[in-house]
């Protein structure tokens, strides 16, 4: 964050806080209801009670009945005891912030899961900005939690304020009809009134100039330190050559460090800041204070209220100075918390510039999706390399198809290109003969069952891995299990289908090894049911053989399907009915592993003999 960040003008700031309670209420609408509701009343109840024994004691000092100052006695506690019970439970509902923080989170994990486009998802900088994010929300309660707050105070002040100015108002209008000189002659006089409103004008206008002229030095303190924080944490955390390299430990020293450095600047320099901002404003609420006490006093002395009304002035005045303070800082906080509100909206504004179509994908059940790449070539963004270069293919439908080639020489992002998961730099994929951005996307990526080579299991159930859904059809799930072949083993399991793979979710869980996830997942790819099923390396925690193993399990239940099958071992491949062989970009050979074989010049003959070795 830069500092001109700082220099922003009212309206901007406002647009900008508007926008997140606009965000905020679409997050979490219920709680903004229960907080505003609870905000009220809790400011209610001051003064319902401070205005009932006003009138009890004005009455009393009046002469009243015995019966009518009982009655009003009663009302004034039993009210007072309505409402604290009322307080509790709404202060209980306005504080039920735990779905507040798991809808935060959801809209982040949308942002990632939904909407977000996968160039985005593979960027680093995009990674450092959602953890920047999370660091703003996690360290500081800043950005959206901020707001909820800062409502929960800015609401109750204005209530406060409104409460407290119509219960004041006849403060001003009562005069004595008396003959006064001097000081009390001024108090009785409507410019003293004004003089005190000006007084109370001044107040506001130190809070403003606190948060305007003051605020922005705090706020640049803390957004330097945030980021430098969240930029050696991210390092830490995620940066896989901290990890293999073994600098995380430097990465961690060096956010030891920042915190240290913190210590030694900011905390003392936003101390002194603090301070002053807190002095001229304090300073400022005694003298008026002072003014007003002294204001109601003489008011009182010369008869123009009685006794009760006397502690009604003094005690909403107190409670109208206060809040005017609060709001103050409430609006303070929520200019500083603008500058995490921009990061998140450049999160959540990562344009998807992906041309989503229209057209629906034909339902076929004799998966007859014929999908073509013509003079396709890509270059990844940033990049002035070509990944593919002019590459055309036509899937023949239920063709088994292995793609072979050295690292780098375009395999998967051949498969991503597939998927719709980038478009291509140049020429066109065709389904039917049509583009495919022509498509409605998710229909079009429905046509694909993809185990990427960084498949994942999750720590719940067997069930639940394999169809990816809460409410799946069990049957289903035996039959891909038994497919991939290990069925058995989990047949055995007391829990079956329920049986939880991993215990970071539920401590009863199972471990199971590397081999068996693979098969999960490969079970899952099964499960999706798509005409198209793509294996990227899914089977390198699996040794030759029981890689062969699977490969030749699943080429008998692709069945009609269309595979591809992306392996290193050009033994797994070798049974596919077409081998195609990238090469920089390029496919330079295809054609059956015998036919490949037998061309002694071709780049298949010099990958299988650099192989062969391992699998004779
Ligand atoms: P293979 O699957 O055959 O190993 P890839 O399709 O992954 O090859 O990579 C092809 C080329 O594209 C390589 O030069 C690789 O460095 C580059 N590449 C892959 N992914 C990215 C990316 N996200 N950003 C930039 N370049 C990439």
């Amino acid at each position: 964050m830069k500092n001109k960040k700082n220099r922003r003008s009212l309206i901007t700031d406002i647009g900008l806080i508007l926008r997140g309670y606009r965000v905020l209420y679409e997050v979490c609408p219920q709680n903004i209801i229960w907080a505003t509701i609870n905000a009220v009343a809790q400011q209610f109840a001051p003064y319902f009670t401070l205005f009932l024994s006003a009138e009890l004691i004005n009455r009393l000092m009046a002469g009243a009945s015995l019966r009518v100052l009982l009655l009003l006695a009663l009302a004034t506690v039993t009210g007072q005891l309505l409402l604290n019970v009322a307080m509790h439970l709404l202060s209980q509902k306005a504080e039920e912030t735990r779905s507040i923080n798991f809808n935060l989170n959801e809209l982040y994990m949308l942002k990632v899961g939904c909407r977000m486009q996968y160039k985005h998802l593979e960027d680093p900088d995009t990674a450092l900005l959602r953890q920047q994010i999370r660091n703003f929300s996690n360290f500081g309660g800043n950005g959206l939690s901020r707001l909820y707050w800062c409502y929960q105070s800015l609401l109750s002040a204005m209530v406060n304020i409104i409460f407290s100015v119509s219960l004041t108002m006849s403060l001003f209008r009562t005069v004595s009809h008396g003959n006064l000189t001097g000081f009390l002659a001024f108090v009785n006089h409507p410019l003293s009134a004004l003089v005190l409103l000006a007084l109370i004008g001044l107040n506001i206008g130190a809070e403003i100039i606190s948060i305007y002229r003051l605020e922005p030095k705090r706020t640049k303190l803390w957004s330097s330190f945030s980021l430098r924080f969240s930029r050696c944490l991210w390092y830490a955390e995620l940066n896989s050559d901290a990890i293999v390299l073994g600098a995380a430990k430097l990465c961690i020293e060096r956010c030891r460090q920042t915190l240290v450095d913190f210590d030694k600047e900011c905390l003392r320099k936003n101390f002194t800041i603090a301070a002053k901002r807190s002095g001229i404003s304090r300073a400022m609420e005694t003298v008026t204070n002072l003014a007003l006490y002294l204001y109601i006093g003489a008011k009182a002395y010369i008869g123009t209220f009685g006794v009760g009304n006397f502690f009604l002035y003094t005690g909403t005045v107190e409670r109208f100075l206060r809040a005017v303070s609060d709001f103050g800082s409430s609006l303070s906080q929520l200019r500083q918390n603008n500058d995490y509100l921009l990061e998140l909206y450049r999160y959540l504004d990562l344009p998807d510039e992906m041309y989503h179509g229209t057209l629906s994908v034909e339902k076929r059940e004799d998966n007859k999706f014929e999908i073509e790449f013509r003079n396709v070539s890509f270059r990844y963004p940033g990049s002035d390399t070509y990944a593919l270069k002019n590459v055309s293919f036509k899937f023949r439908v239920g063709e088994r198809l292995a793609f072979v080639g050295m690292n780098g020489s375009g395999k998967t992002t051949f498969v991503k290109l597939l998927c719709r998961l980038y478009d291509p730099t140049e020429g066109q994929i065709l389904l039917k003969g049509i583009d495919i951005s022509k498509y409605n996307y998710d229909e079009y990526v429905r046509l694909f069952s993809v185990v990427f080579q960084d498949y994942f299991t999750f720590d719940f159930s067997l069930g639940e891995n394999v169809s990816a859904k809460q409410d799946y059809d069990a049957d289903k799930v035996w039959s891909c299990l038994k497919k991939i072949g290990i069925e058995e083993k989990f047949a055995q399991m007391e829990r079956g289908l329920e049986t939880p793979l991993g215990t970071g979710y539920q401590n009863d869980g199972v471990e199971i090894s590397g081999g068996e996830k693979q098969k999960v997942a490969l079970a899952r790819a099964l499960y999706k049911d798509s005409p198209y099923i793509i294996l990227d390396e899914p089977t390198a925690a699996l040794d030759p053989i029981a890689e062969a193993e699977v490969y030749s399990k699943f080429n008998e239940i692709v069945g009609d399907k269309t595979a591809i099958y992306i392996s290193h071992r050009l033994s797994s491949c070798r049974l596919a009915d077409k081998i195609l062989v990238f090469h920089q970009g390029e496919i330079i050979q295809q054609g059956s592993h015998e036919q490949l074989v037998a061309d002694a010049a071709g780049k298949y003959h010099e990958l299988w003999n650099a192989q062969a070795q391992y699998y004779t």
